[in-house]
């Protein structure tokens, strides 16, 4: 994993998180030489923080398109966390372990049996269950709660590992992976970029794929292309229970906090959403916010050990959707970011997208909603 100059590799992926990872994956399964550059550690960006997630959508307010990306990954991960594993011998931890997103009000009742139904129309397995065979289900879940939506294949996986394990798989079929190499600036030549400069030297590209979370829209920017990505910072706890075993993900009605166990037996608990926060301190209020989730979805929980805190910075758009396409006005750039709350959820399916893109010249058309055309600016 040593950085060299004057490498010519054919596709250059900026970014070692899930999503230039699942890139650089998708790459050398088709055989082609390719050269990820990660500015500090692997996973370390929004990835870290995370919570892993792989469940279906949760609102469907949503363009078709983006439910059509989740199917697609949903129905991969299976296969993609076997396959990274084999290449690898690193598990990600992927479980399915259900997941119940929780009514506490009549008006939440409402909105969730309408999400069972759209989520079950979409070919998902979604179900709205009572308090009663809630608690059955679930037995950490507080008394008084009126119901739940059951998604039974709802799953998560630790991002960390599966970005290591990809990663690495990538390396075993052939990939160049440099760690440390944070890429500073460009050549153009034309409409392409020709290299990539880093503090240790120049790589020469056939190719690039900025996939660099947060930071994308800057480094377009030093493209003459900037995209208006920024961070949402979200904070998280893990706490362990004990005896007290988590067997389900639970989530509340309005999306914006979960608990999900983990084989290890701890359970992660989150999070807060910080819109244009650069920073990942971890405060007070956050860590109060996670308990309060714990409080309202599995009060016994209270009971265990608070383990380790953290915070990543999920990489935001205008519209909160992702920005998945070539970049304007360049014949060889495309862009891979502003997955926002859902870049576990999407990165098979993105990965798959941008290669088949790079290979055939031109994005599928289920990309056309997700188009860095939609902020171009320039004349
Ligand atoms: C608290 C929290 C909970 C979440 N829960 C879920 C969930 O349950 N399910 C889900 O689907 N999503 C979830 N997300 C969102 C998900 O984690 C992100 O959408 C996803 O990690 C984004 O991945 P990424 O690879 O685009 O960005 P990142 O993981 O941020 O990776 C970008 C990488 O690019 C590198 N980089 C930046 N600049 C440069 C440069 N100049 N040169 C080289 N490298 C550079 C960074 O160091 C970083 O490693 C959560 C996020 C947070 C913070």
């Amino acid at each position: 994993m040593g950085a060299k100059n004057e490498t010519l590799a054919d596709v250059i992926v900026v970014g070692g998180g899930v999503i230039g990872t699942a890139i650089a994956y998708a790459l050398a399964r088709q055989g082609i030489a390719c050269l990820l550059l990660e500015g500090g550690t692997l996973g370390r960006g929004a990835s870290e923080a995370s919570a892993g997630i792989v469940s279906p959508p949760s609102s469907s307010a949503i363009p078709a398109e983006r439910l059509e990306l989740a199917r697609r990954s949903f129905q991969a991960y299976p296969w993609l966390v076997a396959a990274v594993q084999e290449d690898s011998g690193l598990d990600a931890d992927y479980r399915q372990w259900g997941e119940l997103l929780v009514a506490e009000t009549e008006d939440e009742v409402a909105s969730l049996r309408e999400l069972a139904a759209w989520q079950a129309s979409a070919g998902f397995e979604s179900e709205w269950v009572d308090g009663k065979a809630a608690r059955e289900i679930e037995p950490l879940l507080p008394e008084g709660i009126l119901g739940a939506l059951l998604a039974d294949e709802g799953g998560s996986l630790v991002v960390q590992r599966l970005v290591r394990a990809l990663a690495l798989a990538a390396v075993k079929r052939g990939a160049r992976v440099v760690e440390r190499a944070p890429v500073t600036g460009f050549e153009v030549e034309g409409e392409r970029a020709s290299a990539v400069r880093t503090p240790q030297g120049r790589y020469a590209a056939g190719q690039v794929v900025l996939a660099a979370g947060a930071w994308t829209g800057q480094l377009a920017g030093q493209l003459g292309r900037p995209l208006p990505t920024f961070p949402v910072k979200g904070q998280m706890t893990l706490v362990a229970g004990g005896m007290t075993m988590l067997r389900h993900i639970l989530g509340r009605a309005d999306g914006a906090g979960y608990l999900v166990p983990r084989t290890d037996g701890l359970v992660w608990a989150g999070s807060t959403k910080e819109r244009g926060e650069w920073d990942t301190r971890v405060t007070p209020a956050g860590i109060a916010r996670c308990l309060w989730l714990v409080e309202r979805l599995a009060p016994e929980l209270l009971e265990g050990e608070l383990l380790s805190t953290g915070a990543g910075l999920r990489p935001g758009t205008p519209d909160d959707e992702p920005v998945i396409g070539p970049l304007p006005g360049y014949r060889n750039v495309w862009i891979a970011a502003g997955h926002y709350r859902t870049g576990v959820q999407l990165a098979p399916a993105t990965a798959d997208l941008v290669v088949q893109g790079i290979l055939s010249g031109a994005p599928d058309p289920l990309l056309a909603p997700f188009s860095p055309h939609r902020f171009d600016q320039a004349p």
